[in-house]
């Protein structure tokens, strides 16, 4: 047996427990994983929590990322002893998760520690910061390049959103970071955000069409936030939109795009092929300052990560959060 989080469903709903699980009752997989670190993403909270229906099967480990060492692999690409990462691909969803000592998956799942991060840092940066890259590839294949004006990046403390304050600035982006914590400001200003706006600004319902004030955005949060984001990119401009932290639903016109010629860019992470994930984080590992990831990141052990589940869907949650685990 091994020591896991494991969710179960009872007559009143789900419940998450610390507990033990037998390596006999893992899924299939080629590839088995002694994990070392996790971390807590906002779909880790709705899976502890029961607060949407993300989990698919009971009883189920949450937890969608994880760095580890392989014990044992069939797979042509794996040995023991290779440091590998995984991301998505339904882990802590349909298939036992990362919040456990030991974990057995695909290999086609797995990617190898990128190189010049450690299985820490590359958790640090986790699927929020891994998601972050591929919105800002997004709009690099979109053209939005630093001189075509500013960008915004909403939930801009949260997990997804600091890391994409960071890699945009980093790259000379001039960074509109729009919060609902002003005193978070000093800390978004310290990750190079040029510009800090209150998120009620863009949290109620938008008109059709307002004022020009950027040429793109990053959007973890949907609903009334991504309508007002459409609704004050300048022509021409792209969106990327990645989350639903306010809601599901988008409630705009198709005015942005008919008018000013925007583009909403959709990113998903979890079923993102691998050549993506390859490339966003060989560009994690070259465009992240290391002390600005170390500033985004606080870590818990697992016995923590339930508590903190409730945090992070409460909004209560600073950057990153990463779990040890080994
Ligand atoms: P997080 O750390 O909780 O960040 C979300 C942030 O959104 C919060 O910190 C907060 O930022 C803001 N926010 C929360 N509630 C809000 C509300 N009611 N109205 C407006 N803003 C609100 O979560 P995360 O891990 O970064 O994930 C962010 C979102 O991206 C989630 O919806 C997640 O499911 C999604 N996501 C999607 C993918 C994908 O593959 N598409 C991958 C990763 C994450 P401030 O305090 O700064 O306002």
């Amino acid at each position: 047996t091994f020591k896991a989080v494991v969710v179960t469903k009872g007559e009143t709903g789900t419940t998450a427990a610390l507990s033990t699980f037998d390596e006999n009752d893992l899924m299939d997989g080629d590839v088995t994983v002694r994990v070392s670190h996790s971390t807590l993403n906002y779909k880790d909270g709705l899976a502890l929590t029961g607060k949407a229906p993300v989990i698919r099967r009971f009883p189920m480990i949450p937890g969608i990322d994880f760095a580890g060492v392989v014990e044992t692999s069939s797979h042509a690409d794996f040995k023991p002893g290779d440091a590998v990462i995984l991301n998505g691909w339904g882990t802590g969803e349909t298939h036992l998760g990362a919040f456990a000592e030991k974990t057995r998956v695909k290999g086609d799942w797995l990617v190898p520690l990128p190189a010049g991060l450690s299985s820490a840092e590359a958790m640090a940066v986790g699927t929020a910061g891994y998601t972050a890259m591929l919105c800002v590839m997004a709009l690099e294949r979109h053209g939005i390049r630093p001189d075509r004006g500013p960008v915004v990046v909403t939930g801009a403390a949260g997990g997804v959103g600091s890391v994409a304050t960071a890699l945009l600035a980093k790259l000379g982006y001039h960074v509109i970071a729009s919060t609902g914590r002003p005193q978070e400001a000093s800390y978004l200003t310290a990750l190079g955000a040029a510009e800090i706006i209150d998120r009620a600004e863009l949290s109620g319902p938008a008109k059709p069409l307002a004022k020009e004030r950027w040429a793109g955005g990053v959007d973890s949060v949907g609903s009334h936030t991504l309508a007002n984001v459409l609704a004050m990119t300048r022509y021409g401009g792209a969106v990327a939109a990645c989350g639903l932290a306010q809601g599901m639903d988008l409630p705009t016109t198709v005015a942005p795009f008919i008018l000013r010629g925007v583009s909403l860019l959709g990113v998903d992470s979890v079923m993102a092929p691998k050549t993506l994930r390859l490339e966003a984080w060989s560009r994690l590992a070259r465009d992240l300052d290391r002390e600005k990831l170390a500033t985004i990141t606080s870590t818990i052990p697992l016995e923590s990560v339930i508590e903190a589940g409730q945090a992070i869907i409460e909004g209560r949650i600073r950057g990153r959060v990463v779990v040890t685990i080994d």
